[in-house]
């Protein structure tokens, strides 16, 4: 399986640059960018890029809503697994998980998907999108000991179930 839209490059600081500074090396993609990206995906029927994900995300739905410009929406289908989409599309290991299973990269490369999960959480943040309801606390506290990621999904989703000031 090819597909003829080449893989979007992401933006990063010349390395001159960047040996100034302690900004963030990769840009990471703007509107125009994650859209062209978004479109090599060819929605499959059975996703493995999804089978590969840890946490199973919608991979195939929340980029169809970034081809459709509806980033709250792209934002709301990552949210039902995951809280951390500005993190984890920086962090993951995208290469051995979802883009290493995606099939477009048995014969070309994979979608960028990392790249684009960072997109929409960054957008989602940088507009205060609400992607998930919350509900009303419960005047219960709970307290989640560690800060790794599982110490953090844990009191992400407590808080959205009302149940904790999470400290
Ligand atoms: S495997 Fe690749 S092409 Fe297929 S749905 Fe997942 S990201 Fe899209």
């Amino acid at each position: 399986m090819a597909n003829k839209i080449p893989r979007v490059s992401v933006r990063e600081q010349d390395a001159k640059v960047r040996a100034t500074n302690f900004e963030e090396v990769c840009y990471g993609y703007n509107v125009e960018e994650a859209q062209t990206e978004a479109s090599r995906c060819l929605n499959c029927k059975k996703p493995r890029c999804v089978e590969a994900c840890p946490v199973g995300i919608n991979i195939p739905a929340f980029i169809h809503e970034v081809i459709n410009g509806d980033f709250k929406k792209a934002s709301s289908i990552i949210a039902e697994d995951s809280s951390l989409p500005s993190i984890c599309g920086r962090v993951c290991p995208q290469e051995t998980q979802c883009e290493g299973s995606c099939i477009l990269g048995i014969k070309g490369e994979s979608v960028a998907i990392g790249k684009l999960e960072r997109f929409v959480g960054d957008w989602s943040l940088e507009n205060n999108a609400k992607s998930v309801e919350v509900a009303p606390k419960n005047g219960h506290k709970v307290a989640v000991i560690g800060s790794g990621p599982s110490g953090l999904a844990c009191a992400s989703d407590l808080a959205k179930w009302g149940r904790c000031d999470c400290f």
